[in-house]
C-alpha cells in the first residue's frame, strides 16, 4: 500500500517546528517505542542543534508511553552514542541530529543494539506503524516512572578509541593537532582523545553554539578555508574538521591542504591492511568516491567494493560480507570495523595519528603519493523522473565503457571517471567528474550537461 516515507538517506530530517515539531516527534517516538517493544532499554542523545532538547523530550514521552525504559546520554556525538549502545548492552538507541545540514534543521536517527542505524526494512516497519497509527501504549501501571541519566559515557568511549591504536608510538611523537568541532558535540570527544594521546591540541570552533557562528556544519573545502589556514600557519602536523554530530572527519595536511574523505581513507586503508594482515583485503565505498582509490590500492592487493550512496548501505554490505579493512565516503565518513561498522570522525583522527607515528614522513608527503585528479562537482535542477531518463541515455552513449549502475551511473575511463545520479533528497541531478587534467574534466562536464539538457527538452515537447 502507498504509505508515505519518513526516513531519508540517513534518518528523519526536517526544519525544526516546521516539518519536525514536537507533535511529530512524539508520534515518531510512539512508533519507535512500538517497534522496540515494552520493557526494551533505549539510549537517547543529541547534538548541539536548536530544538534538540525539545525533540528529545517528545521522543522520550512517546517511548515511555510504549513502555520503553529510557536512558539519556544527552549531549554526545553520534559515534560515541553508537559505541555506548553496544558496549553497555542497550536494545537500541535514538540520536537527535541533522548531522551536516544547515542550523534550522534537526533530525531523528534510530539505532540497533549493535549501534548501527536500523536497516532499510526496519525503517519501513517504523513508517508503517507511524502511518497506520498502530501504536502499542502500555497500561498505566507499566509506564516507566523515570528517565535514567547516564554518566561517564564519553570518558569510556574515548578510552575505548585509544585502546584501538598504538598509544605509546603516538605519545612519543607529541603531535600538534588542530581540531575543528563545528561548534558542536565533537568538542566533547575528539580533543580529549588527542590529549590522551599526548598531542598538543589547538581546538577551534569548540564552544557549543546551535547557530554555528563560525562556519556551516558541513566540512568541505569551501567551509574549511580558515581552519586550513590555521593548520598551515601554526605548523600543525594534522588538522581534522567534523560535522555537527562527529561522524565525519575531513583531514587537513601540514601544508593546509584540505583532502576529501576518499583520499585520507585510501592512505588509511593501506596502513590498516599492513597493520592487520588478517583482515579481508577489501574496502567498501560509495560510487561517489574517486577511482583514485582503486588506482592507489590495487598494487597492494586491496579490492574496492562499490556501494550505493549512503553510509547505511555501506554498513550493511560490510556486515553481510563479513567486514573488510574499512568503509568510507568522500564526505569524510570513515568506518573501522574493529571499532564499529559505522562512521566515526574521532576514531578516524586516532588512526591518522597512528599512521603518522609509524611513518617517517609528513602527512603532506604521504598525500602526494596519491594519484592526481582534477575534480568538478556540479548539479542541474530537474525532477527525479527526468534525471532517471538522463541516466538511461548516458548508459547508452557510454555503453563501451566499464560502468557501475547501482546508484545512477558511474563510468570509468582511462584518464577520467564520472558519476551522474539523481539526488536522494532534492529534485536535482548530481554530476561528479574527475580527470587527469582540467580541460578533460571540463569537456566531460560540458558533454554530460548537454546530454542532460537535451533529454529534459525532449521530454517537455
Ligand atoms: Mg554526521
Amino acid at each position: 500500500m502507498g504509505l508515505g516515507r519518513l526516513f531519508g538517506t540517513d534518518g528523519v530530517r526536517g526544519v525544526v517546528n516546521v516539518e519536525l515539531d514536537p507533535l511529530f516527534a512524539l508520534k515518531l517516538g510512539y512508533a519507535i517505542g512500538t517497534f522496540f517493544g515494552e520493557g526494551s532499554r533505549i539510549l537517547i542523545g543529541r547534538d548541539v542543534r536548536i530544538g534538540g532538547l525539545m525533540i528529545m523530550r517528545a521522543v522520550e514521552a512517546g517511548l515511555m508511553s510504549a513502555g520503553v525504559k529510557v536512558y539519556e546520554a544527552d549531549l554526545i556525538t553520534t559515534p560515541a552514542l553508537q559505541h555506548s549502545i553496544r558496549s553497555e548492552g542497550f536494545d537500541g538507541g535514538v540520536m537527535i541530529t541533522a548531522s551536516h545540514n544547515p542550523p534550522q534543521y534537526n533530525g531523528i536517527k534510530v539505532l540497533s543494539s549493535q549501534g548501527i542505524e536500523i536497516s532499510r526494512d526496519q525503517e519501513r516497519e517504523i513508517e508503517e506503524i507511524f502511518f497506520t497509527s498502530r501504536f502499542r501504549k502500555v497500561s498505566w501501571s507499566n509506564i516507566p516512572y523515570d528517565i535514567i541519566k547516564m554518566e561517564g559515557l564519553i570518558e569510556k568511549y574515548t578510552n575505548w578509541v585509544i585502546s584501538l591504536v598504538d598509544k605509546e608510538a603516538i605519545m612519543r611523537k607529541r603531535f600538534t593537532v588542530v581540531i575543528d568541532s563545528a561548534n558542536s558535540t565533537p568538542s566533547l570527544t575528539t580533543p580529549l582523545v588527542a590529549r590522551k594521546l599526548g598531542a598538543k591540541v589547538v581546538s577551534i570552533n569548540s564552544n557549543l553554539d546551535p547557530f554555528f557562528p563560525s562556519r556551516h556544519p558541513e566540512p568541505s573545502p569551501e567551509t574549511l578555508k580558515e581552519t586550513a589556514n590555521i593548520v598551515a600557519n601554526i605548523k600543525a602536523d594534522i588538522g581534522i574538521a567534523h560535522d555537527a554530530d562527529g561522524d565525519r572527519g575531513i583531514v587537513i595536511d601540514d601544508k593546509g591542504r584540505i583532502h576529501w574523505g576518499d583520499r585520507s581513507a585510501a592512505i588509511l586503508a593501506k596502513f590498516l591492511a599492513e597493520k592487520h594482515p588478517e583482515l579481508p583485503k577489501k574496502v567498501y565505498t560509495a560510487v561517489s568516491s574517486s577511482i583514485l582509490v582503486e588506482e592507489y590500492l590495487k598494487p597492494f592487493g586491496i579490492e574496492v567494493v562499490w556501494t550505493k550512496v549512503g553510509s547505511i548501505d555501506i554498513s550493511y554490505l560490510m556486515l553481510s560480507q563479513g567486514g573488510g579493512i574499512c568503509g568510507f565516503e568522500e564526505n569524510g565518513g570513515f568506518m573501522y570495523p574493529k571499532h564499529l561498522i559505522v562512521r566515526d570522525g574521532t576514531m578516524k583522527l586516532a588512526l591518522m595519528l597512528e599512521l603518522l607515528a609509524h611513518e617517517r614522513r609528513k602527512l603532506s608527503e604521504i598525500m602526494d603519493e596519491l594519484p592526481k585528479y582534477y575534480p568538478i562537482k556540479t548539479k542541474i535542477p530537474m525532477k527525479r523522473e527526468v534525471a532517471l531518463k538522463v541516466v538511461e541515455e548516458i548508459k547508452k552513449i557510454y555503453s563501451n565503457y566499464r560502468m557501475i549502475t547501482i546508484d545512477g551511473i558511474k563510468v570509468f575511463g582511462n584518464d577520467f571517471w564520472f558519476l551522474v545520479r539523481p539526488s536522494g533528497t532534492e529534485p536535482i541531478l548530481r554530476i561528479m567528474v574527475e580527470a587527469k587534467d582540467e580541460s578533460k574534466a571540463k569537456s566531460i562536464v560540458k558533454e554530460l550537461t548537454k546530454i542532460a539538457k537535451s533529454v529534459a527538452e525532449n521530454l517537455e515537447i
